[in-house]
Formats: C-alpha cells, structure tokens, sequence
C-alpha cells in the first residue's frame, strides 16, 4: 500500500478516467440521476443518498481513518448526532472523558433531557476507574484525545481493551479532530468508531463546515448509513469538493502545525506574563494561563497575527477563550474542576512563520500588563 502523502494526493484522480480524464474530482450537483431503466441505477439515484463527488469522499475519509465505511456530513455535531442516534436507546447509558469540546456537553445534556439517555463522565487517565463507571446498560464509550481544552493525552489502547473486555458489544468512539489521521489512528488502537469535526484540520482553511464519521466494520456502517439516509443530515457537493482538495495537502499542513505548536509550547513558558503552558507533546494545539496581573480582553486586543475566533485548525492562527467561547455552557462548577478559568488562553497553531507567532504572543502578552 502506498505511503499516506500519496494516498492522500492521489485521491480520485482516476476516478473519471472513463469519461474525460480529469485529474481533479468531478463536482457534480446533479440531485436527481436518470435510471437507464426500470429497477436499474448507475449507483446513484437521489442526493440525500448519495452523489459521486460525497462517495469519492468518503471512500478517502475511510481510508486515512483505516477503517470500512466513511460518512461526510455537515458539520461535526452532525457526525456526533448521526452516531448518538444511531447507537443510543432510551433508558441506555454511555461513559465519556470529561474534558471535551463544549458543544459535546450541550449535546449529551440534551438527549439526557429529551431521550432518557444517561451518561457518566471519568477523567480519561484511570483506567481501572472506567472500568468501575460501565454497568451492563452501557452501550458506548467516547473519548476525546488530546482532552479540550486542557490536552491531556487519554490512551486509547488501554481505554478499548478495558472497555472490551468488560463487554465486547460496547463502542469505543473516538473524537479525532485535534490529531487527526496524521498523528493518530483511533481504530488501530482499539475503536470501532472514529468522529470529525472536518472544520477544523480536515478542512483546515477557516471555510468548510463539515463532519466525518468513520467505522470500523462494515455492520456498524450498514446502521449509520440507515440512520444517515433517514436523517439526512449528509455534506453538499461542493463542501465534499472542497474538503477533498483540503486533503491533498493534509500532511504538509499538519507537519507544520505540529512544528509551530512544539516551538511555541517550548518557549511561551520563559515569557513573564505566561503562568503555565498546556500541550500534549504532538500536535498544533496547546493551552495557557495568563498570570494574575494580565488581563485577559487587552491581551486579545492587541494580538495583530492571531485573530482572537472560536475554532482551531486552520491555516490562520487562532486564539479562544474557552470559559466564554466552546465552554460556556459547562456549569461554572464543572468548569472550576477542569481549570477552565477565564484567563485560560487556547491556542491554535496556524501554519504562519514560527518567529512571527511567538513575537505576536510576546508583544500582546506584555501589553496585557495592569
Ligand atoms: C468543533 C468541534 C466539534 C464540533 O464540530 P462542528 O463542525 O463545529 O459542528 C466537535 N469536536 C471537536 C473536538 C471540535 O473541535
């Protein structure tokens, strides 16, 4: 098999080698597609369920996810509920880390107030812990690894064998957004399901809206795909063109994201004005808090590389402030025990020269001064 940096160039060149040739994927927004007669199809037959451009798609999202079946749908708490609602029953109940994206939370809140769906939540590091969280109504397992915002590492491996081992049938989904399938295979390691945010790495330009999800085996597809068609919740033509030029060049941007965060996890920590710095080892992702004596809104004022914006990702450089931005529907108690506090800083690394970042943070961290 050939190496990731060519699978992901290479994706669906070839793919209209019959009619025209083309080097880059067909779009088509066709919604209707002629039948050449009664009871045949061309394989495609109305676009909700599917097009050509979304199947080239999603055949590279199961790919790079190793995995069977890909799903692209519109925007990641899309893939979160297109899997929830294809999993979950009312009176079952599934465990979660506790350190996740907040649209996650507001989401689980609600299908526990609206479908009688319980979960519990563990800290993502002790695995005999979670052992004693999964009852026999325990269906599934979600993690999200680096945690969000405070990237601590959760290790699948161990989560899914331990998951397993107490009952085979339970699903260990994995939110892969932060890493994705560059530096982190979820199903390798263990889980039957693999969730995206494809706005943010997969898309990685600040401009496409969209989900993935991706299992494992082809019996769990069979079930999201019922689920998918009837829902309808699936990514439109030219998003599935867009995010599928974004892959091309998936490696490369990660690479440098990668290299832009380990710099500035490395050196943001001499700065005064910089309190502590969170960032999981790999990855452009990572945390700080502003020390007391430096406030928080003059600090984003004066950023003049980074924009002060609620997603990560992307070529652009961003700046969040989860306890106000994802995190503010998380109760404040919740919040206090998971440190996001409002000088808690998240930053994403975009793929800008590595010097102009750090000398941006420095100048806004220093005119933060009270
Ligand atoms: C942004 C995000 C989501 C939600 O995705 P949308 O595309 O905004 O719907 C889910 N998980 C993580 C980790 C995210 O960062």
């Amino acid at each position: 098999m050939a190496h990731i940096d060519t699978i992901l160039v290479q994706a669906s060149n070839g793919s209209d080698d019959a009619k025209t040739g083309a080097v880059s994927t067909p779009l088509y927004f066709s919604t209707a597609f002629r039948h050449p007669g009664l009871g045949e199809s061309t394989g495609f037959d109305y676009a909700r369920l599917q097009t050509p451009t979304r199947a080239i798609l999603e055949k590279q999202l199961a790919v790079l996810e190793h995995g069977s079946d890909g799903f692209a749908v519109s925007s990641g708490m899309a893939a979160i509920d297109l899997l929830f609602s294809s999993l979950m029953h009312s009176g079952e109940n599934f465990v979660s880390s506790d350190d996740l994206y907040g649209g996650s939370f507001r989401y689980f809140d609600d299908i526990a107030k609206k479908d009688n769906v319980s979960y519990t939540l563990w800290d993502g590091q002790d695995e005999q812990a979670l052992a004693d969280k999964i009852n026999d109504k325990t269906q599934l397992l979600w993690l999200e690894t680096p945690s969000n915002p405070t990237m601590k590492i959760i290790d699948i491996k161990k989560c899914a064998e331990v998951a397993h081992k107490k009952n085979p049938n339970i699903i260990v989904a994995v939110d892969n957004t932060f890493l994705s399938p560059i530096f982190q295979n979820p199903i390798d390691d263990g889980a039957d399901v693999v969730v995206h945010s494809a706005t943010k790495y997969l898309g990685g330009h600040n401009d496409i809206l969209a989900g993935a999800v991706i299992t494992k085996s082809h019996d769990l597809g069979e079930i999201i795909d019922y689920n998918l068609v009837t829902r309808g919740q699936v990514l439109d033509p030219f998003s599935c063109w867009l995010l599928l030029r974004s892959l091309k060049t998936l490696h490369l941007r990660m690479a440098r994201h990668d290299s832009n965060g380990r710099f500035l996890a490395k050196h943001l920590p001499k700065f005064a004005g910089v309190d502590k710095v969170l960032y999981p080892g790999l990855g452009g992702m990572l945390s700080f808090y502003l020390a007391d004596g430096y406030d928080t809104d003059k600090f984003l004022k004066g950023l003049k590389v980074f924009s002060f914006a609620e997603s990560l990702g992307g070529a652009e450089s961003l700046i969040t402030i989860p306890s106000i931005q994802t995190h503010h529907d998380m109760s404040q108690e919740r919040r206090d025990q998971l440190g996001i506090t409002d000088n808690l800083v998240r930053v994403s690394a975009g793929l800008e020269d590595q010097d102009d970042l750090l000398a941006d943070l420095k100048q806004a961290i220093k005119g933060a001064k009270v």
